[in-house]
């Protein structure tokens, strides 16, 4: 089940490779990852895509999108001199991490980052102090749509709409140019109407804030594109028909520079993770239900599997009839339990030493995984 998630020659090139190798590891297809940016400014010809590095920040990945032409979003310092160590000019990167210290918003500034985005006043103070002039994107807050996506990224960000005609007003005073209103409408979004309300909502900003004499440049519509999960979604086209024709319908020929910022949808794709099962056992001698430990798990690889929230498909060349199962990962904390509500099954025939793959796992997995948890290493990426 599930090979369809890849062509034959995709899948023939990650088992030649993966063989020999000791798992767990992350495969990742580069070429599907140009492929997905190039589908991604074929579908949304006129906007700027900044990828969101702290999906996969794997140097290798990160170059193709650099030769492919891509801007970057960045969250923090260290993500900033990893970009400008592979050569990309800070014109190409946002600093879109709300959440930041003075002292890093000042060394952005110094490497040469002119775009920050903002949700509150006391960041609005640290960027006119520490990146003087520079442009802002105001983030809303999305709390009414984020439910319906997989992975909200919810109250965090964001300020109510009210607010950020306060914040822009006040980024003008303090010298800061106000460039343009951002939303994230939640990771992995099913729903492609959460982006109607988020345009609609951003539209009716502009529009309050053009009799303030201000008028802002870009909209920047985040993230929250979708990769091929168990669950399904729509094709990237059918996002970008929708979301093209809210911008159109909200905005008509007065459309604002538009601004992506896809992690999950650019990347996820293209990763398969390796696993292999290290124990398979059941609880009583009438337990009808397996407990298959693997050797990967929430805190080396598979942190999004946190309440079941992302459902990656998993596939095994054992075959045969299928059994309930509950699938866990290698670690002494009873955290690291993988799938055990949503009924996942497994071949009967499956044992010890067989190896599962994840598959649509190129994002959110290396970039989640512990550091020594257990003693584990950090998880292993082989670029092919
Ligand atoms: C995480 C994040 C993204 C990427 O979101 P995906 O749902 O993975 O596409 C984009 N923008 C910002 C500001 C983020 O924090």
């Amino acid at each position: 089940m599930y090979r369809n998630y890849y062509s034959p020659t995709d899948w023939g090139k990650i088992m030649a490779f993966s063989q020999d190798k000791e798992t767990p590891f992350l495969v990742v297809l580069l070429d599907r990852v140009r492929e997905k940016y190039e589908a991604f400014q074929a579908h949304f010809p006129t906007a700027k895509i900044y990828y969101a590095v702290k999906a996969n920040p794997g140097m290798e990945l990160l170059a193709v999108l650099r030769d492919a032409g891509s801007y970057f979003d960045i969250a923090s310092t260290h993500e900033l001199d990893r970009m400008l160590e592979l050569n990309v000019t800070p014109d190409r990167l946002s600093y879109g991490n709300t959440i930041k210290k003075a002292k890093h918003i000042r060394e952005a500034y110094e490497k040469g980052v002119r775009l920050f985005t903002s949700d509150c006043e006391a960041d609005i103070r640290n960027l006119a102090k520490e990146a003087p002039g520079s442009r802002v994107f105001f983030r809303l807050l999305m709390d009414a749509v984020t439910s319906d996506s997989d992975w909200p990224l919810s109250r965090k960000f964001g300020c109510q709409p009210r607010m950020a005609i306060d914040l822009v007003t006040l980024a003008a005073h303090l010298g800061l140019e106000p460039y343009g209103i951002s939303f994230h409408v939640g990771s992995q979004q099913r729903e492609i109407s959460a982006w109607d309300a988020a345009i609609a909502q951003a539209h009716s900003l502009f529009e309050w804030l053009e009799k303030d004499r201000i008028q802002l440049q870009a909209m920047n519509m985040g993230g929250g594109f979708p990769a091929d999960y168990l669950v399904k979604s729509n094709p990237l086209s059918i996002y970008a028909e929708e979301i093209n024709f809210y911008v159109k319908a909200y905005f008509g020929n007065s459309a604002p520079a538009i601004y992506l910022e896809p992690g999950r949808g650019l990347v996820g794709d293209a990763g398969v993770l390796v696993s292999e099962v290290v124990l398979i056992s059941k609880k009583s001698k009438t337990d009808l239900k397996r407990w298959v430990y693997t050797d990967v798990g929430i805190f080396n690889g598979l942190m999004e599997t946190i309440d079941e929230s992302i459902k990656y498909p998993i596939y095994t060349e054992k075959t045969g009839e299928e059994g309930d199962v509950v699938l866990a990962g290698p670690t002494c904390d009873s955290l690291d339990i993988i799938y055990e509500h949503f009924q996942y099954q497994l071949p009967l025939s499956l044992e010890s030493g067989d190896r599962l793959y994840w598959l649509s796992t190129g994002a959110y997995t290396t970039s989640y995984s512990s550091i020594e948890f257990n003693g584990f290493p950090p998880l292993q990426t082989y670029f092919l």
